[in-house]
């Protein structure tokens, strides 16, 4: 038998039917870089952080994204905004996209969507030191990317609808009591009181 085989060269000859029978099908091969696969809205590629539609820095430097890094890549340097007492910022932000084992756990723990997951997935560069993102070059990602980072936001269920409003979405976000000034950063009701009964706490105090 093995004789036959050797003399007919049959699996020769069964290697060249497949050849044939894949020349009539579809190619399924893409011309990468010229043509790329469509990305999933949950894809987790490059970080970037998202402004208000005001332009105003949605984060408040609270860093817990950075604690919640496994990683120990994220670095928040925290501050004031000038003139306003209660309301904070990142002065600085820094991010090792080097390190970065792009798991999400950063955008989760985001009480204000500050964070959002770009599809951007080439991130190649020359001299490694570009990818440690600073602040401006997230936000310049943010900008750049809005449209992913919204996508993402919604895909994982992240945005408080003021991103990209969906009805049956984004209602699952902690929302931070608006900031009332007069009061402290309290809001009256939140402790069961009229506005008057806790003016009268405060100058009792
Ligand atoms: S995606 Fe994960 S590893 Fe990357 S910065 Fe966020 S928490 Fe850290
Ligand atoms: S990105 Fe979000 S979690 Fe991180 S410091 Fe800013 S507000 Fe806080």
């Amino acid at each position: 038998m093995g004789l036959i085989r050797n003399i007919f060269m049959t699996e020769l000859l069964m290697g060249l039917k497949i050849v044939f029978m894949q020349m009539f099908k579809p190619t399924i091969t893409l011309q990468y870089p010229h043509v790329k696969h469509p990305i999933p809205d949950g894809y987790r590629g490059l970080m970037s952080l998202l402004r208000y539609e005001d332009g105003t820095e949605r984060c408040v430097g609270c860093s817990l994204c950075e604690a919640a890094c496994p990683s120990n890549c994220i670095k928040v340097v925290s501050d004031e905004v000038p003139g306003q007492p209660l309301v904070r910022y990142a002065r600085e932000y820094y991010l090792d996209i080097t390190r970065c084992i792009f798991c999400g756990f950063c955008t989760e723990a985001c009480p204000v969507d500050a964070l959002a997951m770009t599809k951007v997935y080439e991130a190649a560069v020359y001299d490694r030191r570009d990818l440690m993102f600073d602040k401006a070059k997230l936000y310049e990602l943010g900008e750049r990317y809005l449209e992913d980072g919204k996508a993402y936001l919604t895909h994982h269920r992240m945005d408080d609808g003021t991103l990209h409003p969906v009805e049956g979405l984004g209602d699952n976000r902690y929302h931070f009591p608006a900031v009332d000034a007069e009061h402290g950063g309290v809001q009256p009701e939140q402790i069961g009181l009229t506005a008057e009964a806790l003016e009268v706490e405060e100058t009792t105090r």
